[in-house]
């Protein structure tokens, strides 16, 4: 198939998969039909077409563009193959997440995917013990089980494409990410950082009444949800205010239309929020099922950063460079925006704290941002370990439980193991997203002052110089270009002990 055929079909069949997402996962539809659409692109998912890309990808001249492209469609091609396999699991995941209740001891009945933000919003130790005591047993019996057998289906399905030895190498490959060197950031991060997390952990449980060895990841959400600060983060607001502050950095939060809003409740809607680009850039969907309070806000200006980076993106740019590449360049901007929630002057202009309370909020931005960073470093170096393929599916639950709870200090279940994971290594994206979005932050100080994010030339230069681009380039090409530096975890931690010492 000649490139140009090759990227007309993709791109209807990216489109397809995304619009059948946006609507099982905000509630619209209760199901999704993945697999009808995988059996309506037979010819871009065959042999000949995986093929054609990996001799693309290993003729094409090293550092040109021609590589660039060629890399982000071997690695869709791996994505696209690999979905098809899974189309049929995922399906029967969505219907369940919609048909699961979990019945707590006490008798109440909960739908499954309120489990977590019911979770949350709960203030007492023992109620919480026993929502997630129940969430777990439907996990164990039927999420569990389904997800065992989707990453068994992976990585075989990986594994017969023949790219490279094994799941692990093939993502190095296809993704030009080293696991080995980020892994080594990771362990260096947690290494660093141990006992600053530790003595404010320590000082959070103290006064939250919780005992260091009791806390379960259950009263991390609790912990995490800040609800005595819900005064200052009203969600009548919250769209408001955030609007006006995209028109005061000189942006338009809606991209002249392109993007939509979906942020009241509905049932059926997942609890985490999403965005969803149906077409890049003319048709975008933010996503949120609201918890309430400062992590609505959070959440909002994260999906926001993704929004108006797929809206912006450059019309004119091939089907790779809008729709591919690499998704840290997006986190990075989603982060970049939700990360004004640790800026002092950003909380007093655009919420209700004033100046007595900014500095507890900021201290606990910290708490959560350290413990955000030290949770995805292990969990990545967990996800290393479980597609790497050296340790039996049975020892993964205790490996889990351990690796989580020595990075966080919480308790964690062995019926999760399974299902606090992200395919294809998407925690790299996080990881490099934190790293680049501190980075970016420093740059725009340095041409816009403290307070680029209200001055009216900031958001016109955003949009030129990051969003328009879409992922044509890498992380690290996005930081070098625009702040001059390599990605690494110095200024992210530089930031957190200035946080914590608010
Ligand atoms: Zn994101």
């Amino acid at each position: 198939m000649n490139l140009e055929r090759l990227r007309g079909r993709a791109q209807a069949f990216t489109e397809d998969v995304s619009r059948e997402g946006y609507l099982a996962y905000s509630g619209l539809k209760p199901e999704a039909a993945l697999q009808a659409i995988y059996a309506r692109y037979p010819d871009i998912l065959s042999d000949e077409t995986l093929g054609g890309c990996l001799g693309r990808f290993r003729d094409a001249a090293e550092g040109s563009e021609d590589a660039r492209a060629a890399r982000m469609m071997l690695e869709w091609q791996v994505e696209a193959r690999v979905g098809r396999q899974l189309a049929s699991l995922d399906e029967r995941e969505v219907a369940l997440e919609n048909e699961s209740v979990i019945r707590v001891a006490d008798g109440r009945v909960i739908p499954y995917q309120r489990a977590a933000i019911d979770i949350a919003n709960s203030s007492d130790a023992g109620d919480r013990e026993a929502i997630d005591t129940a969430r777990a047993r439907v996990v164990e019996e039927s999420f569990a089980p389904l997800r065992l057998e989707r990453l068994e289906r992976e990585l075989d399905a990986v594994e017969a494409m023949d790219i490279a030895p094994g799941y692990n190498a093939t993502f190095e490959t296809v993704s030009g990410l080293s696991l080995v060197s980020l892994g080594a950031e990771c362990e260096a991060f947690l290494r660093d950082t141990a006992s600053m997390w530790d003595s404010v952990l320590n000082e959070r449980l103290r006064a939250f009444g919780i005992a260091r060895g009791e806390a379960t990841r259950a009263d991390s959400l609790a912990l995490f949800r800040l609800r005595e600060f819900d005064d200052a983060f009203p969600e009548s607001v919250m769209e408001s205010v955030i609007r006006r502050n995209c028109s005061e950095m000189g942006l338009d939060a809606t991209a002249a239309g392109h993007i939509t809003l979906d942020i009241g409740d509905r049932p059926g809607k997942r609890p985490r929020a999403f965005c969803s680009p149906v077409r890049i850039p003319e048709e975008v969907y933010l996503v949120l099922r609201p918890h309430g309070g400062q992590a609505d806000y959070g959440t909002f200006l994260h999906e926001l950063g993704h929004a108006l980076h797929f809206a912006n993106a450059r019309a004119d740019y091939p089907f790779e460079y809008r729709w591919l590449g690499d998704n840290s360049v997006t986190e990075g901007y989603a982060m970049l925006f939700d990360h004004r929630m640790q800026q002092r002057e950003w909380l007093l202009r655009y919420t209700g704290l004033d100046r007595n309370r900014t500095g507890a909020f900021l201290r606990l931005a910290g708490f959560e941002e350290l413990h955000f960073v030290r949770r995805y470093c292990a969990k990545f170096l967990y996800e290393v370990q479980v597609y790497g393929g050296g340790v039996g599916w049975k020892s993964l639950p205790d490996m889990y439980v351990e690796m989580l709870a020595a990075a966080t200090g919480f308790r964690y279940r062995r019926a999760d193991a399974f299902i606090d994971l992200d395919s294809r290594f998407y925690s790299t994206r996080y990881l490099r997203a934190w790293q680049l979005q501190s980075l970016l932050d420093e740059g725009l100080v340095n041409r816009f002052n403290e307070d680029w994010w209200r001055n009216p030339a900031a958001g016109p230069w955003i949009v030129g110089e990051l969003f328009s681009e879409g992922q044509r380039e890498t992380a690290g090409e996005v930081a070098r270009r625009a702040a001059g530096a390599d990605l690494s975890f110095a200024p992210l931690t530089r930031k957190i002990e200035a946080l914590l010492s608010s």
